[in-house]
């Protein structure tokens, strides 16, 4: 499992230096092409074993802009974070 950034991203900034991990790249280096920022999910560890919830996510101030991905086999994941967000459609943090 791993957090992504969808197209309501509005490059802020305020997600990238709060990964522990170094999973988010700007828009600039967006592999994607796509004018927001990007996760790399299989750098991102959902901040297991650095943070209680995604820290991405608490920074972002647009709403429902950080969505659960898919699964990354070997990557680290939440167990607890419910079925409603499994489809990567709901926020992170409401
Ligand atoms: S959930 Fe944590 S590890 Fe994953 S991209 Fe966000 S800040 Fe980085
Ligand atoms: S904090 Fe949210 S809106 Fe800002 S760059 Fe990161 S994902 Fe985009």
């Amino acid at each position: 499992m791993a957090v992504k950034i969808t197209d309501i991203c509005i490059s802020c900034g305020s997600c990238i230096d709060e990964c522990p991990v170094g999973a988010i790249v700007d828009d600039v280096d967006n592999p994607t092409g796509e004018d927001t920022y990007y996760v790399y999910a299989d750098k991102c560890v959902e901040c297991v074993g650095h943070n209680d919830e995604p820290a991405c996510a608490n920074a972002c101030p647009t709403d429902g802009c950080i969505v659960w991905s898919d699964i990354v086999e070997g990557q680290p994941s939440r167990d607890d974070i419910g079925a409603n967000l499994r489809d990567g459609t709901n926020p992170v943090v409401a």
